[in-house]
């Protein structure tokens, strides 16, 4: 049976793709009017401190999603001052995201239903746990949430085992008693699957790479609008489970 249903945050409640290339524009913004920077020297500065921090950091390390020590890191490295630039950028990039995200279409009602049959509510996220949980309040779910866990927090990222067994410890159920809902082939279906929860596929935001992976995992539940997962009958349907 059941119990809960935890949903990943990027990409699967709102579109990150598209509102992270607003928040890079507007820090290559910054950089031009504070430093005289052109915009696309400021944007390959940014890309090339991802993967310099995440480098160092190795993708073990849930601080390589950090975007202030990103920041910090692509200031210092062109010798400029990182005060008050570094928390200056780092604020205007997720300002930026976070005002321009919306909540999927029908996933407030998802939601909603699944809180009136009883089912908890699980959050699973890679990422620092400060701004996750600005954003769950930013897209006006927070009441719907029971168990918020985040890399930061769980010292673990997906699609680790330990990541998923520190959520269900948390939620206090068993495995085959949750459904994961993500939009990541490895992080999220990959892990899901190898901690024994059922992966759900969420597919508006998935890429190429994804959907060859998920091939090869043969995770066969999707969802391609979460308006599907309400049926008529008042039943709930994730994939081929239903609640
Ligand atoms: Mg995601």
């Amino acid at each position: 049976m059941i119990k809960a249903v935890i949903f990943d945050i990027d990409n699967t409640l709102y579109d990150f793709s598209t509102t992270t290339k607003l928040g890079a524009e507007a820090f290559a913004r910054y950089c031009n009017v504070h430093f005289g920077m052109s915009i696309d020297e400021a944007e390959r500065g940014w890309k090339e401190a991802y993967d310099a921090v995440m480098d160092r950091m190795g993708m073990e390390n849930p601080a390589y999603h950090n975007r202030l020590v990103r920041s910090q890191y692509f200031l210092e490295k062109r010798g400029l001052p990182v005060f008050p630039h570094a928390m200056e950028l780092a604020m205007t990039y997720w300002n930026t995201l976070i005002r321009n995200m919306k909540v999927e279409e029908g996933l407030v009602e998802l939601l909603e239903a699944l809180k009136n049959k009883g089912i908890k509510i699980g959050i699973g996220t890679n990422m620092t746990a400060f701004v996750q949980f600005e954003k769950i309040r930013a897209l006006g779910i927070s009441q719907y949430v029971d168990c918020m866990v985040t890399s930061e927090e769980a010292a673990a990222e997906k699609p680790t085992k330990p990541f998923f067994d520190y959520a269900l410890g948390k939620l206090g159920i068993s495995c085959d008693e949750c459904v994961f809902i993500g939009d990541d082939a490895k992080n999220d279906m990959q892990g899901a699957k190898g901690a024994g929860m059922i992966p759900v596929w969420y597919t508006p935001h998935a890429g190429e790479a994804d959907r060859r992976l998920i091939e090869e995992l043969k995770v066969t539940d999707r969802i391609d609008n979460y308006r599907e997962c309400i049926l008529s009958d008042g039943g709930i349907r994730l994939g081929s489970v239903r609640i």
